[in-house]
């Protein structure tokens, strides 16, 4: 990696706001292929653990030979830290936003920062569920405005489902999906619309499955073995939802019931027993499997 790849890259200034799991991850991957990259969030202790998570996840890959040891540290020296928001905004032509799924918070801050950030510059969120059109109300500009969803571990997961809203224009879709390209992802274009493309299905497929171990159709072991071994999907749904946690996809559940008016998104009473019961899945040690 040199000055001239960072040259290249679509986006040579980028900031990420959030250096939480996501914000780290999504500041790993720029740098990677070649943008300066400030990473901000709200104290000094929170962007040293972002900054962390970084240096480990390029240490683990150096450890396992998947990393230069020159790649580690061009990388790490591209990224900088920042509590300021708008000092870490004002020289980026792209931010990206990956602060908790707060409609309220991801709003304001994006109205606030139309009036720090250059003219021209994109300004994408990485919300997993909430509408685009509300994220971006009121913002200035808001042809330059994109959801960007990065999935977890972004180092690793190729999918990138880039959001367009009304307002979005042609040429910054064709420049982030240039940017989602260099970045090495597999970039997909998605209407706004609840659940997107990824979290409407892969939701629908789950509570499906719970609905079936529920009615005893088979066990939560032979449901996930039936996706795995007879449709080729790398994990079973069921596993999956331990994963991703319980509690994580009833609020999805419940948020896309209401928003598509959909039956098939209506939550199983055994995902709500379980959720109330403190069975979350991996995080609580017990779901669908034992952990
Ligand atoms: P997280 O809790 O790990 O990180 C959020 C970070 O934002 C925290 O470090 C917090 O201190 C910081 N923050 C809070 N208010 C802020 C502010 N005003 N300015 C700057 N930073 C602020 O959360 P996460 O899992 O990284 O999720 C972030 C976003 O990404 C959410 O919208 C989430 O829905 C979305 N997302 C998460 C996943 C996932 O698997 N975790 C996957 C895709 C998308």
């Amino acid at each position: 990696m040199t000055d001239n790849q960072s040259a290249a890259v679509s986006f040579p200034d980028v900031a990420v706001l959030g250096a939480g799991t996501m914000g780290a991850g999504i500041a790993q991957v720029c740098a990677q292929a070649g943008a300066k990259v400030v990473l901000q969030d709200i104290r000094d202790d929170l962007v040293d653990k972002g900054l962390g998570r970084i240096r480990d996840f390029l240490q683990k890959g150096v450890d396992k030979g998947k990393v230069s040891a020159e790649q580690r540290d061009a990388t790490l020296a591209r990224v900088s830290v920042a509590t300021d928001r708008a000092v870490a905004c004002r020289e980026a032509d792209l931010v990206i936003e990956a602060v908790p799924e707060i409609l309220e918070l991801k709003n304001g801050l994006f109205r606030e920062l139309a009036g720090v950030v250059t003219e021209d510059c994109v300004l994408a969120s990485n919300t997993s569920s909430l509408s685009l059109a509300k994220v971006f109300d009121g913002v200035a500009a808001p042809e330059r405005c994109i959801g960007m969803h990065f999935f977890n571990p972004v180092p690793l997961m190729k999918l990138l489902e880039l959001v367009r809203t009304a307002q979005t224009s042609a040429a910054t879709i064709e420049r982030v999906t240039a940017f989602s390209r260099q970045l090495g992802k597999e970039p997909i274009l998605v209407v706004d619309s609840p659940g997107f493309a990824s979290s409407r299905l892969g939701v629908c497929l789950g509570l499906e499955a719970i609905r079936m171990v529920e009615a005893g159709v088979a066990s939560a072991e032979d449901i996930d073995k039936a996706m795995v071994l007879g449709y080729g999907h790398p994990m079973g749904p069921l596993k999956l939802t331990d994963l991703v946690g319980l509690d994580v996809r009833l609020a999805i559940a419940d948020y896309l019931r209401k928003e598509l008016d959909h039956p098939g998104f209506e939550a199983p009473a055994l995902m709500r027993r379980m959720v109330a019961e403190g069975k979350l899945g991996k995080k609580s040690g017990q779901g669908f499997y034992a952990w």
